[in-house]
């Protein structure tokens, strides 16, 4: 069962893959130009293990960029990224193997059955036979869609499609999630589902997750919080810390401190 493998928050040694949980996900000095835009500017950011950070900025800042860096689809042209100790340039294999990757457009097969999904996500992790069928049964559970299970995946709602993402996302118990704008297109009692079911993966389970969002109301009290603009990071930390620092009483009062330019100086 995968819930086995859930350990201490932030202590659990896997010799099998070298990972260090305790080390947290590492970015240092990042950068990203396409072409000659810049898209992030030496970007540092440490996620703390066992947490939800929310990744929060507007359109443009930077974050489907960090996703994409993050899981590898694009190589940093400068800086360092690390998961849980491991080089994920140097050592990319056994780096992904622990991530659980959502990304912002949808990518399951309409025509299949959410089972069929799910089978077809866990074969290619190299999961067969007995233990794939209890991967994908404890991860359907886990995100509340056993019993829909038999059904194709056209029928469920936009909001149990994502779930379903989730739940495949999670067949090869990774200890890194990875989500980018997952409730985009969502109406709000289906975000706000999404949001507390990946919070609880977080608090239950001690999984680490990077949340990118750039709606506000996304990120709850006990979260930490990176807020990043044009491609810089404005402010990290617990969200308390942030408020704290920018004298904002809440996360949207902090989120226009950080992203709105300050006025400028009246002409002489
Ligand atoms: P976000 O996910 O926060 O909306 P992105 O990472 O998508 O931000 O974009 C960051 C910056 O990089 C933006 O200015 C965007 O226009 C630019 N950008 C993103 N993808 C490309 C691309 N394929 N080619 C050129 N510019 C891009």
């Amino acid at each position: 069962m995968w819930a086995t493998r859930n350990g201490t928050a932030g202590g659990r040694m896997d010799e099998a893959q070298h990972i260090d949980e305790a080390q947290g996900i590492d970015i240092v000095d990042v950068r990203y130009a396409y072409g000659a835009k810049p898209a992030l500017a030496d970007v540092s950011m440490a996620l703390r293990p066992g947490r939800f950070t929310a990744l929060l900025g507007p359109n443009g800042a930077g974050k489907s960029t960090l996703v994409s860096l993050l899981s590898g689809l694009f190589v940093p042209q400068g800086g360092r990224i690390s998961i849980f100790g491991l080089d994920l340039a140097k050592d990319p294999l056994a780096a992904l193997s622990v991530m659980g990757i959502v990304f912002q457009q949808q990518t399951l097969d309409l025509d299949l059955s959410v089972r069929q999904n799910m089978a077809y996500f866990a074969a290619l992790h190299g999961l067969a036979g007995r233990r794939a069928g209890q991967r994908i049964e404890a991860c359907l559970t886990r995100l509340g869609l056993a019993a829909r299970q038999k059904e194709k995946v056209r029928a469920l709602n936009s909001g149990h499609r994502r779930r379903l993402e989730i739940a495949r996302s999670l067949v090869h118990e990774p200890r890194f999630l990875l989500l980018d704008e997952p409730t985009v297109g969502l109406d709000v009692p289906a975000r706000a589902d999404l949001v507390a079911h990946v919070h609880a993966l977080c608090r239950d389970d001690g999984l680490t997750v990077l949340w990118a969002t750039h709606l506000v109301d996304e990120v709850e009290a006990g979260d930490d919080l990176v807020v990043l603009h044009d491609g810089t990071v404005r402010a990290q930390g617990a969200v308390a810390d942030v408020l704290a620092s920018t004298g904002a009483h809440d996360v949207l009062g902090a989120f226009h401190r950080l992203t709105t330019p300050a006025p400028a100086e009246p002409a002489p």
